[in-house]
């Protein structure tokens, strides 16, 4: 499995695995659980979650899927805007300890931006690193100004990793985000990289996927992973599923397929406002 270097020198897996959704559904927890298992044991490590997902439901499923397992993955949580302020952050991250019974968060983000000033989050970040409760912090859903901003803040060097929405048909990071991370060297975390499906149903994509031999969402993932700098993070409860996106992660797209799919998906020709599901 490739492998990303966060800021500090730690490596991650490129792939990992989302979680919303999962743990909403009763019937569906057994299928949950062996999936997450099934992810673990498949070197597929990185797990992506937020108190927000079933307001914790996702958590406790994840807490539970990984009793006696706990140090094989690598656990990213996120905290509510509304809960982001230096009293409540810490708070909400207890609570998600809880939930997902570990001692430690690998990596903790902000949600999106909210009306806390962006100083006491990072404060509570700071804090819940220095009691060892988080290792390592970062932000999510922010535009090149809001980085831009962050980043002056004292104590914010050490930010791991801003998680956005980037696939194939969602590539407006490139004009600006992603240089400006890459120049930093802090990876971009992409989410909903299938779209949360719908771009499995694109006839452009399906055609360019049954051309080459690929499933669509293997298509879109090695995309992706293609990138140097991108950590994925698809999400499935499903074990079949889990199976045909990982395969993903062997794929090696060629300069003529990267062309391709360069024609049917382009860059974008100028800023783009940054998207968010
Ligand atoms: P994805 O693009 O990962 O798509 C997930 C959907 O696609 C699910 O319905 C899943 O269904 C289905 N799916 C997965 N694999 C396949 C496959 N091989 N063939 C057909 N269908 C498939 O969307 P998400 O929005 O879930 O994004 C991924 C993760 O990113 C989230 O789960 C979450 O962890 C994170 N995220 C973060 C956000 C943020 O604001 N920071 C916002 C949105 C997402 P099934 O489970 O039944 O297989």
């Amino acid at each position: 499995m490739k492998q990303i270097v966060l800021p500090g020198g730690e490596s991650v897996p490129a792939l990992g695995l989302g979680t919303w959704c999962i743990g909403d559904e009763r019937k569906l927890r057994g299928e949950e659980i062996a999936t997450l298992q099934l992810a673990l044991d498949l070197g597929l490590r990185l797990i992506d979650t937020a108190e927000m997902y079933g307001e914790g439901r996702a958590e406790s499923l994840i807490g539970e899927a990984l009793l006696g397992r706990r140090d094989e993955a690598f656990i990213v949580s996120k905290v509510y805007p509304h809960n982001a302020s230096r009293r409540d952050a810490v708070a909400a991250c207890e609570r998600s300890l809880r939930r997902l019974r570990t001692e430690h968060i690998d990596l903790y983000l902000l949600h999106w931006r909210g009306s806390v000033p962006l100083q006491e989050t990072l404060e509570a970040f700071l804090a819940l690193q220095a009691a060892g409760k988080i290792r390592h912090f970062g932000v999510s859903n922010f535009d090149l100004d809001d980085m831009r901003e962050w980043a002056a803040l004292d104590g914010a060097a050490a930010t791991a990793t801003n998680q956005v929405l980037y696939n194939l048909g969602r590539r407006g990071v490139e004009w600006d985000l992603l240089p400006w991370q890459r120049a930093r060297s802090m990876p971009l975390m992409a989410y909903s990289p299938i779209e949360q499906g719908r771009l499995l149903r694109e006839r452009k994509l399906i055609d360019f996927a049954a051309r080459h031999g690929f499933s669509p969402s293997q298509a879109a993932l090695a995309w992706l992973l293609a990138q140097e700098d991108v950590i994925v993070i698809p999400k499935t409860g499903q074990r079949q599923r889990l199976r045909e996106n990982l395969a993903a992660a062997e794929i090696q797209l060629d300069a003529a397929q990267l062309a391709e799919l360069e024609h049917l998906y382009p860059a974008p020709r100028g800023a783009v406002p940054l998207a968010m599901l």
